[in-house]
């Protein structure tokens, strides 16, 4: 029987600077029920991709970069994909990150199922949560990425129950999810049912970096003609977000 502390691994960045606080160790790991049209880990997918990683493996890598992960600050960060598709997985590797005294940061879009006591394990080690909201509508939300956004909403309403820090990341695809009606939904949300655990909201311009994957695929690229948002766009939706709903906006 196949070990539940190995993963299917897409790809690994040791001194990540922009999943969670210091410099991390980033796993990217395979398997995603979304499909978000502007997605740029278009390889992370299917659960059958990437390679098999053990967790000794991956910690002796992380041991011999622990001069870059400040204690208590940097650490590890697992992305995907859709990390808790493998959850036995990352809960042991986050049990075994904190030994190190790193912190452990869970990326993930928040569409989980179940209730149950490994999800509770798993967020026992976690330390701060990156919560992908990626539209508050829940129609245009299955339009987007093929879900809806239900799951998404009940989990950071469960991790706000908890008390569990949170960053929430937030991509702006103009055309998407820059209608001012969806920033004031977005604000309206955090403000009054997250908040407690919401320590940032993270506007992200929407990019192209990942288009050549779904060429790779023979796939067609539904936001071929979309470009990325203008800085004073994105101004705007930070403005809303402060100004108006005291969020505190990275
Ligand atoms: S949740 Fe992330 S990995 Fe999954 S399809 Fe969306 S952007 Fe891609």
């Amino acid at each position: 029987m196949k070990s539940k502390y190995v993963a299917r691994i897409q790809s690994i960045e040791t001194c990540g600077a922009v999943d969670g606080p210091g410099i991390r160790y980033v796993v990217f790991m395979q398997g995603c029920q979304f499909r978000c049209r502007y997605c740029h880990n278009r390889d992370t997918w299917s659960m059958s991709g990437g390679k098999e990683k053990n967790i000794a493996e991956m910690l002796r890598e992380i041991q011999s970069y622990l001069f870059f992960y400040k204690p208590n600050s940097g650490g590890v960060t697992v992305s995907g994909g859709e990390a808790t598709l493998q959850m036995p997985f990352v809960i042991n590797l986050f049990q075994q990150v904190k030994q190190l005294n790193l912190t452990t940061c869970l990326d993930t879009n928040g569409c989980i199922l179940r209730y149950n006591s490994e999800l509770d394990e798993l967020l026992n080690v976690t330390d701060l949560v990156l919560l992908d909201l990626k539209h508050m509508d829940e129609k245009q939300h299955t339009l987007l990425t093929g879900l809806t956004n239900r799951y998404t909403l009940d989990f950071a309403r469960y991790l706000n129950k908890r008390r569990i820090p949170m960053w929430i990341r937030y991509v702006v695809v103009p055309g998407w999810t820059d209608q001012e009606s969806n920033i004031h939904a977005l604000g309206k949300f955090v403000s009054t049912e997250i908040r407690e655990s919401v320590e940032y909201v993270d506007i992200l311009p929407y990019h192209e970096l990942g288009k050549y994957k779904w060429a790779q695929y023979g796939e067609k690229y539904d936001l071929e003609n979309v470009s990325p948002p203008s800085a004073d766009e994105i101004k705007k939706i930070k403005t809303i977000l402060s100004k108006e709903y005291h969020l505190k906006i990275r």
